[in-house]
């Protein structure tokens, strides 16, 4: 590799989890203080950052065609690093199969993305998939600027090991970051305009740490002294494990009322024989015991979840009884997935390997109640009354969009600016938002 000139301009473009969004964020505000700028929109920039997902095989290939298309008519490529789980997964191999690749970084060492750029300034290529055991979160700079909604990584990594999931290799080992470091960003966050904050980690209900007392709590402790924050209207958290929903945690959604009425509970499958393979260590009763104790204290909560379709060995009448779940359920929102295999989990030799077409047929017949449930849900919103938080513009003229506090994506028109937190009623549901009018006289900050 020749030296290069030093970048003047970056652009990140992030695939997969929340998880990816938020480093996604925090490598620009890492570049931005190195004095490199964000590429104008429809120019190319002289650094591109492709934030990978390795979750399931297509997203994990994606990247290998994006380096292509970054390739100009004269055979060159901009600056190349690329970032997240497919580099911690594939470090190595990424650089002997795209020459055009000058970085491969992964999730724990991105914060030495800037010594990583001056290597390859200097014609030196640089992979560092370390777990180092200094924190990256202590390296970044303080968050400046943030939208209404901001996300806040306060758990990664995971140790539950179920066999399909190559999260614990990619993210390595649960860690909760300090409870101190957390309150610390969230409140730069809401001086920096967030006015909802969204706690996210793999298993984010893990989270467990000391409060400045040194006493012990959990997610729904963090989340009380969050709701103290006096400009945070909101707080949610994703993605939940059924193992780790606690008493507390449950009783939260009763009792503080910063706290969204949404739980995003994957179950994965809906027939313990599966669950059991899956090594998910909760049968779909726990499961469906949870939900309940959830809807007793917050009988309005929507409810959200993954599912896997064509796990190794799934019957038909396995299958089966992951759409009876769903009935007995109903879901306001959820992800579905086809099962892929990924390299060095258990579920990838395992038999009976379920062929692509029964996958697509069950995907299909999965997705087809899930959408049901969901427009259900969202008919029966309409005629509630209750706040939006502004997130942007909408197409037509007048138009805002935004959240109701059951994440559903809402637009009205009239006055309005972003990160206001509008009171509406609902008035029109379609399968994927609904429409709303202003409450007259009522305040556009709550
Ligand atoms: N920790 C969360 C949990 O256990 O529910 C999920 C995190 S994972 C990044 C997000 C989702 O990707 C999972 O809930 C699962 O549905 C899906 N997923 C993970 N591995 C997969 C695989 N090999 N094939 C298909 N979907 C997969
Ligand atoms: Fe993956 Fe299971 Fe951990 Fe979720 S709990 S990140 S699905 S191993």
């Amino acid at each position: 590799m020749r030296p290069t000139p030093a970048p003047k301009t970056y652009r990140v473009k992030s695939f997969g989890c929340q998880m990816n969004v938020y480093d996604g964020e925090r490598m620009a505000e890492l570049l931005a203080q190195q004095g490199i700028a964000p590429a104008p929109e429809g120019e190319e920039a002289d650094l591109v950052v492709l934030n990978t997902c390795h979750i399931r095989e297509k997203a994990a290939e994606k990247v290998y065609s994006d380096i292509g298309r970054l390739r100009r008519d004269d055979g060159t490529s901009p600056l190349i690093a690329v970032a997240g789980c497919v580099a911690q997964a594939e470090g190595e191999e990424i650089m002997a199969r795209a020459p055009a690749v000058s970085m491969v970084v992964g999730p724990q060492a991105y914060h030495r993305l800037p010594g990583m750029i001056a290597e390859a300034v200097a014609g030196r290529r640089a992979v560092d998939t370390d777990m180092p055991a200094e924190t990256k979160f202590g390296a970044l700079p303080a968050r400046r600027k943030v939208g209404p909604g901001a996300f806040l990584t306060v758990q990664e990594g995971c140790d539950k090991f179920c066999t399909y999931c190559v999260v614990p290799y990619t993210r390595g080992a649960e860690i909760s970051r300090p409870f101190a470091e957390i309150v610390a960003e969230a409140e730069r966050l809401v001086e920096a305009g967030a006015r909802e904050i969204t706690l996210i980690g793999q298993n984010v209900n893990a989270w467990h740490g000391e409060d400045a007392k040194g006493g012990a709590i959990g997610l729904d402790g963090l989340a009380r002294v969050l709701a103290e924050l006096p400009d945070l209207a909101r707080i949610r958290y994703t993605t939940s494990h059924p193992n780790d929903m606690t008493d507390g945690l449950i009783a939260a959604h009763g009792d503080n009322p910063k706290l969204m009425p949404f739980l995003h509970l994957p179950v994965q499958a809906g027939n313990d024989r599966v669950l059991r393979a899956m090594n998910r260590s909760h049968t779909v009763d726990s499961y469906l015991r949870i939900l309940d104790r959830v809807r007793a204290v917050r009988p309005d909560i929507a409810l959200s979840g993954d599912f896997i379709v064509g796990f190794p060995g799934e019957t038909e009448a396995e299958f089966a009884d992951t759409l009876k779940l769903v009935d007995a359920v109903g879901y306001a929102q959820c992800f579905s997935f086809k099962y892929s295999p990924r390299p060095g989990t258990p579920a990838a030799t395992m038999a009976d390997q379920i062929p692509a077409a029964v996958m697509d047929e069950r995907l299909q017949r999965l997705q087809a109640a899930l959408n049901r449930d969901q427009y259900a849900f969202n008919r029966a919103s309409v005629g509630k009354r209750c706040t939006v938080l502004v997130e942007r513009k909408g197409k037509l003229p007048g138009q805002w969009l935004g959240k109701s506090p059951w994440l559903q994506s809402v637009h009205f028109e009239g006055e309005a600016a972003i990160g206001d937190l509008v009171e509406v009623e609902l008035v029109h549901a379609g399968p994927n938002s609904l429409g709303a009018v202003r409450v007259v006289g009522s305040p556009s900050r709550a």
